[in-house]
């Protein structure tokens, strides 16, 4: 709002001018209204002072008259002198209004009436009134010639003279030097009105009445002080609002007070006009000031606005200033600076100009290949065309500018040009970009595309057009393919820009959507998964990956009728010369997705049959392994007996081979059942290699000697002691093949060789057995598979498909080199982890040794058998018996517990599966009782319990049914923590 240095002049000098000026003016106008109040009341009293001197003179001078007039009388006596001296003393003084003579109630008045002394009767004459005795001034009274009030003077000593005079004749002395029209009063000391003249008095008989009838203390005050003492006096009456002015001056000849007074106003009159005049005098100043400091602000400011607007216009490229400000001051001399440099500015223009004209001329002259430039004047005739027209067009630029109306400048295109020209001409377009198709010299045609510039010169007129030219005709062509291309791919496809507005859709897409293109194109991408909640890309992916990199994600989309399906989306981005689109390719999946959906009924059905053939291997685990258990018992036991024959120790080998057979079998199918419902999974534990290795020869071996073979260990000097690895996985698969090295080796030896290869373990099992035919070797791993050569051998052909499972879980792939007669070799690698300590897992009592162990002599342990069968009960009685321990029985878990209390075994051998009462309850109670027996757990299924679940249970052992003996008494021997003693050695 201030920015303008009018306005700033106006805020910062004339605002605060005007201020101060008020402020002066004001402050003098009130002292000067004082100052004059101060000294119209003492001139006022000055006045008054003068007139009640002036009234005092006239009643001195009536009195000395008197005197004079007395001695006279005393000398001429007759009544012609007397008539002279009268009529001589009349007009002497015309303030004397009669002279009476003659003894009360029968004078003879003499007044002179027009320069002729009449007599006339004294009749009216109240003796009252003139006292006869009292000389001096009367109070006034009616005239008895013509009824004016007079004051009468009687003389001293002449009881029969009196001079009569007309109070208002007293006045019009008083009058005759009163220029400022003060009004008078004469009053007594008692404040009776001698004379008054006023309204607002002539009422009351003396001033003290009208003091009291208006309420005036002022007036009371001026009564009761200076009036009472006869002394000078000041008072501010206030007449009806009115202030008025009194001054008391003592009349000391006749003992009056003349009464001065005149109404504030008047009084003031003066003064106050002259403050409106200097007022008035004042605020013309000021005004003429302000049009100065206007006029001045106007004449700086002024010029410079135009200057302004002037150089405004040079700024819009107008090369000349239409401003001439000859003032020689400093505005005149900033305007020729600037129309100095306007000049100047303007030839560089000009010289600018000539040169890119000459530039352009020298581009478009030397323009080649698809490019040309050309202008047309004003009335859009062709005045030059580069000669690169000819590339393009085949004609020559020349032949072009001669013959204007060349064919093909009459093609319906090139109205479209010409259209395109006027508009350009008329300032309506300033670039427009056509394309047009137009013939090549041999006939054939070429696409260009022209953009049209208006050539706009310095006064803003368009003079003319100039113009690019491009042969887009293979660009045009590249897109012709490029749309083809589109059109046949088997998916739909969709082009968007950045902000995924549709830019371009094919066939498919308009099949697969249900819609025609020109509904999709335009449009947001999303109009293409409306009717559903869910986004169409997926949250995770932002608008920056989609225009940077390759995506891939299913979505929902919906047709025109707005049914969903799914699909399955590519985006990628397609960077062109001015911009980045997007290429989405989108193809429905409804039947893909109909086939996962089945599969995956077909996988949930498939798990329950699974599930179910899992439970039922279980229970037939449970009931093959518990009558196994008795038969593989009871034969060792019989085979512990002396005094068999050794064809009966023959026979019940065989029956404990054939058992230990089955066995077997039962055992690789529920393993291999476990291992395909549940993924195994890998427990570390660290464990020293080479004892572990050794351990697995060991119990191999006595199979091996029996067929007269040799196991040979060699473990590589690198490895270190220590190791972490699933040992029981490891053993089950070194055994495997050990075993399956016996099996198919008649002679020759089996060799384990354990190698370190960087970070793995090579395990290598090799024989000098039977070998493998080729053909054999990879589906000897495919469950229930044999090798054709030699499947005489027993076994069941799941081994090797449950170690190479086992090994897969472990980390590495079991793999076979064979030839048929010179043995295999069985090898896989393991990750080596090295470990500092070692774990107890692998100590344990791995004995194939048919040594006869028994408890020491003298020994005494009490142990519990708890089984629901009778003949496991009956088998481990005695199994216990023979080794030396004191045996009870109880048939469930609650006999037990009573068993427990009453005979206080040291240790309870506990079957899991019984009725009334589970092992696993019967421990939970012991463990509530606080009972510390330790219960081994008897388990015959191996498919839901392992040895840690029941060691978590709180078993402090668990034995697998069916079980050898020299497991048993082991793992009584660990949980009790006793020594054996052998007896001697097998009877085999
Ligand atoms: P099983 O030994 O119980 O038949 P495996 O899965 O362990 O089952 O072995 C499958 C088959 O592979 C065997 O039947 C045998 O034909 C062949 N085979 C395995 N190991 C050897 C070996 N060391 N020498 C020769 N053939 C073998």
């Amino acid at each position: 709002m201030w920015s303008s240095i009018r306005n700033k002049i106006v805020l910062f000098a004339i605002f605060p001018l005007t201020v101060i000026y008020s402020i002066i003016f004001a402050v003098h106008i009130l002292e000067t209204l004082r100052a004059a109040k101060v000294n119209v009341e003492e001139f006022m009293e000055q006045q008054a002072g003068h007139f009640s001197g002036l009234l005092n003179n006239q009643l001195q001078f009536i009195e000395s008259i008197g005197e004079t007039f007395t001695q006279s009388l005393a000398w001429e006596q007759t009544l012609a002198d007397r008539k002279i001296l009268i009529s001589n003393t009349l007009h002497f003084d015309t303030s004397i209004h009669a002279i009476l003579s003659g003894s009360p109630g029968k004078g003879v008045v003499y007044s002179l009436n027009k320069n002729h002394l009449t007599e006339q009767p004294w009749k009216n004459v109240q003796g009252k009134k003139i006292v006869t005795n009292q000389w001096g001034w009367s109070l006034p009274i009616d005239s008895p010639i013509d009824g004016q009030k007079v004051v009468v003077y009687k003389l001293h000593g002449l009881d029969n003279l009196y001079f009569t005079v007309a109070v208002k004749t007293l006045l019009d002395v008083l009058n005759k030097e009163n220029p400022r029209n003060l009004r008078f009063e004469i009053v007594n000391r008692d404040s009776t009105f001698i004379y008054s003249d006023m309204r607002s008095t002539r009422p009351d008989k003396s001033l003290l009445n009208t003091a009291e009838r208006i309420g005036s203390a002022s007036l009371l005050e001026l009564v009761n002080g200076p009036i009472k003492n006869g002394m000078r006096g000041i008072g501010t009456v206030y007449f009806r609002d009115w202030p008025t002015w009194y001054f008391a001056s003592p009349v000391p000849q006749a003992g009056w007070m003349l009464l001065t007074h005149t109404r504030e106003t008047y009084a003031l009159a003066d003064a106050r006009q002259s403050a409106i005049f200097s007022g008035l005098f004042l605020l013309l100043a000021l005004l003429v000031i302000t049009a100065c400091v206007l006029k001045v602000s106007g004449l700086i400011t002024n010029p410079l606005v135009r200057l302004t607007q002037a150089v405004d216009k040079l700024g819009d490229g107008h090369w000349f200033l239409d401003y001439r400000h000859r003032s020689n001051d400093e505005t005149g001399r900033l305007a020729r600076s600037i129309n100095a440099m306007a000049a100047r500015l303007s030839e560089r223009d000009e010289a600018l100009k000539e040169m890119r004209a000459s530039n352009i001329s020298h581009i478009a002259e030397n323009l080649r290949g698809r490019y040309f430039y050309y202008m047309l004047d004003e009335r859009g005739q062709l005045i030059y065309i580069s000669p690169s027209v000819s590339d393009i067009l085949g004609y020559s630029s020349e032949s072009l500018l001669e013959s204007a109306g060349h064919s093909f400048l009459r093609s319906s295109q090139f109205r479209r040009f010409y259209r395109s020209v006027r508009g350009v001409l008329r300032g309506q377009t300033k670039n427009e970009t056509l394309q047009l198709e137009l013939p090549h010299q041999s006939g054939t045609t070429r696409t260009l595309e022209l953009i049209n510039v208006p050539i706009v010169e310095l006064n803003g007129s368009i003079s003319g057009v100039e113009g690019m030219g491009h042969d887009v005709t293979e660009l045009v062509s590249d897109s012709r393919k490029f749309r083809g291309l589109l059109e046949a791919a088997p998916d739909a496809i969709i082009i968007t820009d950045k902000s995924l507005t549709i830019l371009m859709v094919n066939e498919r897409a308009e099949s697969l959507f249900i819609t025609d293109r020109s509904d999709l194109v335009g449009k947001p991408l999303a109009i293409l998964g409306r009717n559903q909640n869910k986004p169409l890309f997926p949250q995770r992916i932002t608008p920056d990956e989609v225009t940077s990199r390759q995506l891939s994600f299913e979505s929902l989309c919906s047709k025109s009728d707005g049914k969903l399906f799914p699909v399955e989306m590519a985006t990628s981005p397609l960077v062109t010369e001015t911009e980045t689109l997007i290429t989405i390719v989108i193809r429905d999946i409804s039947d893909r997705k109909r086939a996962e959906r089945d599969l995956r009924h077909a996988r949930d059905l498939a798990r329950v049959g699974d599930k179910t053939k899992t439970q039922f291997l279980s229970n037939m685990s449970h009931e093959l392994r518990t009558p196994l258990n008795g038969i593989l018992g009871h034969v060792q036991l019989m085979l512990r007996e002396n005094g068999l024959s050794d064809d009966q120790r023959i026979s019940l080998e065989t029956i404990g081979d054939c058992g230990e057979h089955l066995l077997m079998l039962i055992n690789d199918v529920l393993d291999l059942t476990r291992i395909e419902s549940t993924r195994p999974t890998v427990q570390l534990a660290s464990i020293n290699l080479r004892t572990t290795l050794d351990k697995v020869c060991r119990i191999l071996s006595p199979r091996a000697q029996r067929k007269g073979l040799d196991i040979q260990l060699n473990v590589d000097d690198h490895l270190p002691e220590y190791v972490l690895t699933d040992v029981t996985k490891l053993r089950q698969v070194l055994i495997n093949l050990l075993g399956n090295g016996i099996k198919f080796t008649d002679k020759g030896h089996i060799q384990l060789k354990v190698v370190k290869d960087n970070d793995r373990i090579v395990y290598i099992v090799s024989d000098t057995g039977i070998g493998i035919a080729v053909e054999d070797q990879e589906s000897i791993f495919s469950p229930f598979q044999q090798a054709r050569a030699d499947s005489t051998r027993g076994g069941t052909g799941l081994g090797l498909t449950i170690c190479q499972r086992l090994v897969t879980a472990m980390g590495g792939g079991l793999k076979v080199a064979s030839s048929p007669g010179c043995g295999s070799r069985f090898y896989f690698s393991l990750p080596l982890r090295k470990s500092e300590a070692q774990s107890e897992a692998a100590n344990e009592l791995l004995t194939d040794s048919s040594c006869q162990v028994r408890l020491e002599p003298g020994k005494q342990i009490r142990i519990l058998v708890v089984d629901d069968s009778f003949n496991n009960r009956r088998l481990l009685v005695r199994l216990l018996d023979d080794a030396g321990f004191e045996t009870l029985e109880a048939v469930n878990g609650e006999d037990a517990l009573q068993s427990i209390k009453s005979r206080q075994p040291e240790l309870v051998l506990m079957d899991i599966h019984m009725p009334v009462l589970t092992g696993v309850d019967a421990l939970r109670q012991l463990q509530h009782d606080g009972n510390p027996v330790p219960v081994i757990a008897l388990a015959s299924s191996l498919t839901t319990e392992s040895d840690q679940q029941y060691q978590e249970l709180g078993f402090s052992g668990y034995i697998s049914k069916p079980f050898k003996l020299d497991c048993l008494l082991n793992e009584i021997g660990r949980v009790l923590n006793i020594e054996y003693v052998r007896t001697g050695d097998d009877h085999a």
